[in-house]
C-alpha cells in the first residue's frame, strides 16, 4: 500500500499514520518528523530548515525533496508506505510522481482528512508530548492519563509544546495549507486518487473510516 495523507497541520495525520503502521507493518514518512530530527541533531541541514519551521512556513523543496528521495530508496519502503505531510505544494506533488514513475511504484490513494478549522486550532493548542516516551496527548481531547502511556506520560512537566504549536505561528501554518497545500485536493481528485474521510471522531472511528476508504 503507498498512500499519500493528506490534511491540515492538526487533522490526525501522525496519529493515523501510526495506526496504519501498526497494521500494515510499512513505513510512515513524516518529513516533519524528519525535519524535526534534523534540527535537534543540529546537522547542516536542520540548522538551514530551523527558521522557516519556527516562523510556521514551508522549508524549501528542494531539501524536503532531497530527504524524501533518499527515504524511499530505503529498503523497508519496497512493501509500501504512508507519507505523511508530503507534498506539501503542486511541486513536490509533481516531483513525487517523477520519483515514484521511476521507481515503477505509483501512489494507490490520497486521503484527505478533512475537518473544520475551528476545532484544528484548538488540537493544536492542546497537543502535548511526553519528553521521555514521545507519546502525542491533548489537553484537551485526549489529556495524560490516556492510555497507552509511560510512568513520566501523567506529569505535566514532563510534556513539550512544539515550538510551532504557539498560537502564533498556528495561524500562520493554517494559512500555509489553506495556500500552497490546499490545492493538492483537486489535483489529486483530477487525478482519480483522492479519497475524503472526515476527520471530526475519535482516532478508532477515523482509523476505521482510513481503511475502508484505502480498500475501496
Ligand atoms: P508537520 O510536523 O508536518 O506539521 O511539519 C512541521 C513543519 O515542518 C512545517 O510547518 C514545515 O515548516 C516543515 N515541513 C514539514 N513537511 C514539509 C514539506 N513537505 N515541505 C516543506 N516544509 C515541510
Amino acid at each position: 500500500m503507498r498512500i499519500v495523507l493528506l490534511g491540515a497541520p492538526g487533522s490526525g495525520k501522525g496519529t493515523q499514520s501510526q495506526r496504519l503502521v501498526a497494521s500494515h507493518g510499512i513505513p510512515q514518512i513524516s518529513t516533519g518528523d524528519l525535519l524535526r530530527e534534523a534540527v535537534a541533531k543540529s546537522t547542516p541541514l536542520g540548522r538551514a530548515a530551523k527558521a522557516a519551521m519556527d516562523a510556521g512556513k514551508l522549508v524549501d523543496d528542494a531539501t524536503v525533496l532531497g530527504m524524501i528521495r533518499e527515504r524511499l530508496a530505503a529498503a523497508d519502503t519496497a512493501g509500501g508506505f504512508i507519507l505523511d505531510g508530503f507534498p506539501r505544494n503542486i511541486a513536490q506533488a509533481q516531483a513525487l510522481e517523477g520519483l515514484l514513475a521511476d521507481l515503477g511504484r505509483p501512489l494507490d490513494a490520497v486521503v484527505l482528512l478533512d475537518l473544520d478549522l475551528k476545532v484544528l486550532f484548538k488540537r493544536l493548542t492542546g497537543r502535548r508530548t511526553c519528553r521521555d516516551c514521545g507519546r502525542v496527548f491533548n489537553v484537551f481531547t485526549a489529556p495524560p492519563g490516556t492510555p497507552p502511556h509511560c510512568e513520566r506520560c501523567d506529569d505535566m512537566p514532563n510534556l513539550t509544546q512544539r515550538p510551532d504549536d504557539q498560537e502564533d505561528v498556528i495561524g500562520k501554518r493554517l494559512e500555509v495549507y489553506e495556500a500552497q497545500t490546499k490545492p493538492l485536493v483537486d489535483h489529486y481528485r483530477n487525478a482519480g486518487l483522492l479519497r475524503v474521510v472526515q476527520a471530526d471522531a475519535d482516532t478508532d472511528t477515523v482509523f476505521r473510516r482510513i481503511e475502508a476508504a484505502v480498500a475501496a
